[in-house]
């Protein structure tokens, strides 16, 4: 029997342009764009297109991806104009983690001091 297929995450509808976001960096790889609810003056997600739900799921075959997903988020905090203040990357796993979207992305936030430790 043929699987139904799978629906689009949240995520994969912004990419997708079904869902408006605010777009400050696509590649083939990868999309980057700010969170609705902005947790500091700047917020912005990057996340892989391919829907790995969390960390705890990615595989071996995605290093070259999730490399890829770091290396871009300091770029595009250089291009939101965080690279001389700092800023912090975050990636919440599961229910401890506060994860509640389940499509892989990485937090850029700054313009603000950063606590530690995070709440
Ligand atoms: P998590 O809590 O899973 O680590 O982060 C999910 C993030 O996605 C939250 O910061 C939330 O504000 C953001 N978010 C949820 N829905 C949307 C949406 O429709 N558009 C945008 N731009 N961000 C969203």
């Amino acid at each position: 029997m043929k699987e139904p297929p799978m629906s689009k995450t949240l995520f994969e509808k912004i990419a997708a342009r079904e869902i408006k976001a605010d777009i400050v960096y696509e590649d083939e790889l990868v999309l980057a764009f700010r969170d609705i609810n902005p947790q500091a003056p700047t917020h912005v997600l990057i996340v892989p297109k391919k829907p790995i739900p969390r960390i705890d799921q990615a595989a071996t075959t995605d290093q070259n991806l999730l490399g890829h997903l770091l290396l871009k988020a300091a770029e595009v905090a250089a291009k939101v104009g965080l690279q001389a203040s700092g800023y912090r990357l975050v990636i919440n796993n599961g229910r401890d983690g506060g994860e509640s979207v389940p499509h892989l992305h990485c937090h850029i936030l700054g313009g603000r001091q950063m606590t530690w430790p995070p709440g």
